[in-house]
């Protein structure tokens, strides 16, 4: 196996787990025998050792200033052969968080939807697994995970016992100019296929999952990200403690999660908004199934910020809004233009609030940490000139857990806001 020798005292970070190794820590590289390149494969196994020769971990090496993910630790040392060793280390890691999630208490029979599986915060960095019942969908953000899928399928159909369908779907997440084997879509497991009739349901849109007890239509083959956002139950099922008696206007709704939280939370009206047409498609065929005729929800298509200028227009105001929209900062140098969207698209939202009114907004861009996100809010409530508090700070739930060693984890961040 190749081996990464850090520079003096680079090790620190890794002996405190920190799951990345820079190139700049790196003073040298020894290739194993089986290299004719100058460098290692982007996504092959390495071993990383501090300067004075201690085995530090092992990982997938990356090309970019993130050189080394790291899947183990010194105390979990390489033994075996690369292939055993890694199906070892995947089903440990997948049966530890299989076992936290049965835990926490998110599989119930009025619950089957769920992270499994959350990068560096279930210690397989560069790995998505999200359960939807009996399927689970799995997203690779590394070449090192694409290269591992096998693997990973199987040691998820081994140990999670509701799963017997795996899909892989890694088209839009695997770094964008490594050369990556085909294909990057497509059943891992193939028990799925002989079970015609869940199978045909899938390819026609009809598979459902729950989620406290509401349905969702769950589509991985066309839908956004593995089919559904799983990160938001917890604070939708805030906004259902919110909702009686209010008008509630759910921006970027997607499919529709928080619009139906709040109409079971007995909400006078619920209008959900989304620039594409596949997601109110989505919103209304999940209303119909939990609500079938509900006369007071309304799904529009049309732009946040258009939308927002036009009801203000008219004059229409709303006693409880959410805003949940896309990363506006997918990378470090966007930052400055998201934070002047997040201050615009709050202020637009904070103005429309009748007095007494719930605010519920979200960033999701791991590049704009709290304090950057609060601020912006900060100065999208002093620019309407209503007086504005935080009733709660709200972030990522139980299933999409922060590994203490690794705060940059944390990517998704809420408030709460009263506006008088
Ligand atoms: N709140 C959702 C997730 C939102 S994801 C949930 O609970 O599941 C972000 C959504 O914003 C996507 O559905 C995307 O189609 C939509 N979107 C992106 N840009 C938009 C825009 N300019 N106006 C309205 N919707 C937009």
């Amino acid at each position: 196996m190749t081996t990464i020798i850090l520079k003096p005292r680079k090790e620190e970070s890794v002996l405190r787990f920190h799951p990345w190794v820079f190139s700049g820590a790196i003073a040298r590289i020894v290739l194993d025998a089986t290299h004719r390149a100058a460098e290692p494969e982007e996504g092959e196994l390495v071993c990383v050792q501090s300067a004075d020769g201690r085995v530090l971990g092992a990982g997938h090496w990356q090309v970019g200033s993130i050189a080394v993910r790291l899947l183990a630790f010194g105390d979990e040392r390489i033994s075996g052969s690369e292939d055993e060793w890694i199906s070892a280390l995947l089903r440990k890691r997948i049966a530890a968080a299989y076992r936290m999630r049965q835990r926490l208490g998110l599989l119930r029979e009025d619950n089957n939807t769920y992270r499994l599986i959350h990068g560096e915060g279930d210690m397989l960095p560069g790995l998505v697994v999200d359960v939807y019942g009996n399927t689970a969908v799995v997203q690779a953000h590394s070449v090192g995970m694409h290269r591992c899928r096998k693997a990973i399928a199987e040691a998820i159909v081994e140990e999670v016992k509701e799963v017997d369908a795996v899909y892989y779907k890694s088209d839009d997440t695997l770094p964008f100019k490594a050369e990556i084997s085909e294909p990057k879509v497509g059943y891992l497991v193939e028990r799925l296929k002989l079970n015609v009739e869940r199978s045909s349901k899938v390819e026609s849109g009809e598979f459902w999952s729950v989620e406290n007890g509401l349905s969702f239509r769950i589509d991985w083959l066309r839908g956004q990200k593995t089919g559904f956002f799983i990160d938001q139950r917890e604070n939708r099922a805030l906004v259902e403690r919110y909702a009686a008696g209010k008008d509630v206007l759910n921006m970027f709704c997607y499919t529709g999660g928080f619009s139906l939280y709040a109409l079971r939370g007995r909400a006078k009206s619920v209008h959900s908004v989304d620039v594409s047409q596949k997601a109110i498609d989505l919103v209304n065929a999940n209303v119909e199934r939990n609500f079938p005729n509900c006369p007071n929800h309304k799904a529009v298509t049309a732009d946040a910020f258009d939308y927002l200028s036009e009801q203000r227009a008219q004059g229409h105001q709303y006693d409880l809004i959410i805003l949940d929209p896309p990363a506006f900062a997918k990378h470090r140098d966007a930052v400055k233009n998201a934070l002047r969207g997040y201050q615009r698209i709050n202020a637009k939202a904070i103005e429309m609030i009748r007095p007494g009114g719930i605010l519920f907004t979200f960033s999701c861009s791991q590049a704009v940490d709290k304090e950057a996100f609060r601020l912006a809010v900060f100065s999208a409530a002093a620019q309407t000139g209503r007086k504005v508090r935080i009733l709660h700070q709200l972030h990522q739930p139980q299933d999409h857990p922060i590994n203490i060693y690794h705060p940059e984890g944390e990517y998704l961040k809420g408030l709460v806001l009263y506006v008088e």
